[in-house]
């Protein structure tokens, strides 16, 4: 990663704060997302994690404040991988369709897939370590093998940026590592991660930074400046807790 690229402001929220039907669910936030970061977000549940995320891809609007996105970055070309993917774990389609349906974002209008874009898989799925499933259906697969075929499909319609909600829920502890170390690697290959986790020890060891949301104050800054705050200590060990 370039310096130049590494003091790219990619996201800024003044005061940006969420509301549903008028009733406000998030406080006011304002921070900066630069080029090459890897936010860790953080909060119990129902603390309005989700609801941000809607707002990085530009799916909400914030009632309050704002939120700018840097010229370069289209909605198209962020990657996503919801919560619950919308696909069952039994689609029938091989690995190389689910994944290749993540350039469908770039065809303005339905068209068959380019050469580009079939290139642009084949990379995603070497890059993964998943070129040898190209061919499997996705519903023969173990969980693992699954979130990183979503995973590859997500990266495959990203420019660089991927937003991740609980990605390792409903994966055994092996399978989450795994996944979390693939993470780690694409962040130091420079992509800038946004993930919502509750592993949080697991993924505090990787980030760069930790949004920490509550329904009325929230922290962002730097892991360190976190892990050595009162609202890290109480959270974590009400995690270690559970
Ligand atoms: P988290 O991801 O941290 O669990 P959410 O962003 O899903 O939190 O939800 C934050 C709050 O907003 C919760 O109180 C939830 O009930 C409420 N909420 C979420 N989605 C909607 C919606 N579509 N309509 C109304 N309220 C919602």
């Amino acid at each position: 990663m370039t310096d130049k690229k590494a003091a790219q402001v990619l996201i800024e929220l003044k005061d940006a704060a969420f509301a549903y039907d008028g009733r406000p669910v998030t406080p006011g936030m304002s921070f900066r997302i630069m080029a090459g970061d890897y936010v860790s977000i953080l909060g119990e549940n129902g603390s309005g994690k989700t609801t941000l995320l809607k707002g990085l891809l530009r799916m909400k609007e914030p009632y309050r404040g704002e939120i700018i996105f840097a010229d370069e970055m289209k909605k198209q070309h962020i990657g996503y991988l919801p919560q619950q993917s919308g696909l069952q774990k039994d689609f029938p389609a091989s690995v190389t369709e689910i994944v290749s349906s993540g350039r469908l974002n770039r065809h303005k209008t339905f068209a068959f897939y380019t050469g580009a874009d079939r290139q642009a898989v084949q990379a995603v799925l070497r890059r993964l370590d998943i070129d040898n499933l190209a061919d499997k259906s996705f519903r023969n697969l173990s969980g693992g093998q699954q979130q990183r075929v979503l995973l590859a499909r997500a990266l495959v319609a990203s420019d660089g940026i991927l937003i991740l909600d609980e990605p390792t829920a409903g994966l055994d502890p092996m399978a989450s590592h795994e996944f979390y170390k693939l993470i780690r690697s694409l962040n130091q290959e420079g992509e800038t991660i946004i993930m919502v986790s509750h592993d949080v020890h697991c993924v505090m060891h990787d980030a760069t930074h930790a949004l920490h949301l509550d329904r009325d104050f929230y922290f962002y800054g730097p892991k360190e400046e976190y892990m050595d705050s009162v609202m890290a200590a109480s959270f974590l060990h009400r995690t270690e807790e559970k």
